[in-house]
């Protein structure tokens, strides 16, 4: 599509290049592919064409299609029977050749509503495109070809075995036009463009044109080495390369042959013709086949991937969150008693290993009840998230602190004295003696907290003993008057 935009910025450019494509492909055909069968040439390149004008065009496209199968037939009609009658039989023609146009389009458009996307995606779909697509349109409308060229007297009085000859040709001729180039549109719909050749690997274009001279001037049977290269692409370039390939591979056949060259040349021409048609359909569908289920193997492989990388990033997520749900307290956001035991621990190996000194602090809010009771819980849970607030604002990110439960906090302080960690507990406790928080209706709730503090003796194995301690410092100071603080050894 991207290819023709420039071409076609207005609706009747875009026409006039349809024509242009169809007429190239007529003559392109005609010039190329004529065998010494009548006026008929082996592939009519111009049915997938109009096709193609059909599906881009829409209206406009019936018009290029009649226009360009006109000017494609009237030549040699007007020298077999003067313009008189060349007219008006190449305007009939065209008429049939949109006739058939029109059923590839609705047998195209059909395959899109059944399977539901744009059609020559998936493999299954290929057998649908060839009896729909491909098959039934020359089916329907050739015969009438033949019948208005018999009737005008080309052929000189057929005889019905010739007929039945001609029908036969032109029917599979229309059929590999539609073959040949569908997937060709589908494989450049998809890309965007078609995959330029020359980002095609060297040794795969050398190796093509070698077997195909090779097989046209040497030796014909070296035509079979086609294959596996043939192969390669249906894997490496899905349907875009496959159809381009058959359609090369196509296109030099017909030439070999028609120059009486290569591995279809038969006892007459109509059966060198047939061979060609039998090795081009079978090869053309095993190849587009592979080319679409490599295809769907690789979207199925990236969805597959893309499915795996979402679901393991839920899972990170979901894990990070239930690491935070069992580390941080809900409320207030500080470390739950769980974790600070988990880092404390830590700290106090540590603390031990490299002799350290180590402190243990433990705070109770003071009178926390009457808070609630006054104020009410709202006004105690914003309380309790201040005071954290406070203390985490005062500590250092090296100290450890959590929410012990209820209205208690704990902090370890590694690596502080005994003196400093007293100056650390005296500052948490002016910190939350400081607090005011104002309610809604105007009132002031202040804290006082106490707190019990333990350091780290010779004979401390476990951080139970520590933290008795500090509770013990802390009932004496609860006993003491409260909004204080109390070593362990302090006279109460
Ligand atoms: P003391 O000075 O002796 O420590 O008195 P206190 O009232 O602070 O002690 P007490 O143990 O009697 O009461 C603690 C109160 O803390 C009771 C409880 O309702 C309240 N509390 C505990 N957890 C929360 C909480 O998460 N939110 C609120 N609003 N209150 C809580
Ligand atoms: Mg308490
Ligand atoms: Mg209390």
């Amino acid at each position: 599509m991207r290819l023709l935009r420039p071409l076609a910025g207005t609706p009747n450019r875009l026409a006039l290049t349809l024509t242009t494509l169809y007429v190239l492909c007529g003559y392109g055909s005609a010039w190329l592919a004529r065998l010494a069968v009548g006026p008929l040439p082996v592939m009519e390149f111009a049915s997938g064409a109009g096709l193609v004008c059909l599906l881009l065009g829409g209206r406009r496209g019936y018009a290029s299609v009649w226009f360009g199968s006109t000017i494609v037939h009237l030549p040699q009609l007007t020298m077999m029977l003067g313009i008189e009658f060349a007219l008006p039989l190449a305007g009939a023609l065209a008429f049939v050749d949109m006739a058939e146009a029109h059923l590839a389009r609705i047998g195209w458009r059909s395959g899109e509503a059944r399977f539901q996307h744009p059609l020559l995606r998936e493999p299954r779909e290929l057998l649908y495109f060839w009896l729909y697509v491909v098959m039934l349109p020359p089916l329907l409308t050739q015969p009438i070809q033949v019948l208005l060229l018999n009737v005008a007297g080309i052929g000189n009085q057929p005889s019905i075995m010739e007929t039945g000859w001609r029908t036969l040709i032109l029917i599979l001729g229309h059929a590999s036009g539609l073959f040949l180039i569908g997937p060709c549109f589908a494989g450049w719909r998809d890309r965007g463009r078609w995959p330029r050749l020359v980002s095609l690997p060297w040794w795969w274009i050398a190796a093509f044109v070698t077997v195909l001279a090779l097989a046209f001037l040497v030796y014909r049977h070296t035509l079979m080495l086609v294959l596996p290269l043939l192969l390669v692409m249906a894997i490496q370039y899905g349907l875009p390369g496959t159809s381009l390939a058959v359609l090369l591979l196509a296109l030099t056949s017909i030439a070999g042959t028609a120059h009486g060259q290569g591995i279809f040349i038969g006892a007459t021409s109509e059966l060198s013709y047939l061979n060609l048609q039998i090795f081009l359909f079978s090869t053309g569908f095993m190849l587009h086949y592979l080319a679409l289920a490599q295809t769907l193997l690789l979207r199925h492989r990236m969805r597959l991937e893309a499915e795996v990388i979402a679901r393991t990033e839920a899972l990170a997520a979901s894990n990070a969150k239930l690491a935070e749900l069992a580390t941080i307290d809900e409320l207030t956001g500080a470390r739950n008693r769980r974790e600070w035991l988990h880092r404390a621990t830590e700290q106090l190996l540590h603390a031990r290993r490299y002799p350290e000194p180590l402190s243990v602090l433990i705070l109770d809010l003071d009178h926390f009840k009457l808070i609630n009771d006054s104020y009410g819980h709202h006004a105690g849970d914003l309380a309790l998230c201040a005071a954290c607030d406070a203390c985490t604002a005062a500590l250092r990110a090296s100290d450890s602190f959590a929410r012990w439960g209820g209205e208690e906090f704990v902090v370890l302080l590694p690596a502080t004295s005994k003196e400093e960690s007293r100056r650390v507990a005296e500052k948490l406790r002016q910190a939350i003696a400081s607090i005011r928080i104002g309610l809604d209706n105007g009132e002031m709730v202040r804290l006082t907290v106490s707190i019990g503090m333990a350091s780290l003796r010779d004979y401390d194995d476990t951080l139970d003993l520590l933290i008795r301690r500090a509770d013990d410092a802390l009932y004496r100071a609860k006993r003491g008057g409260r909004d204080c603080v109390v070593c362990e050894g302090d006279d109460a």
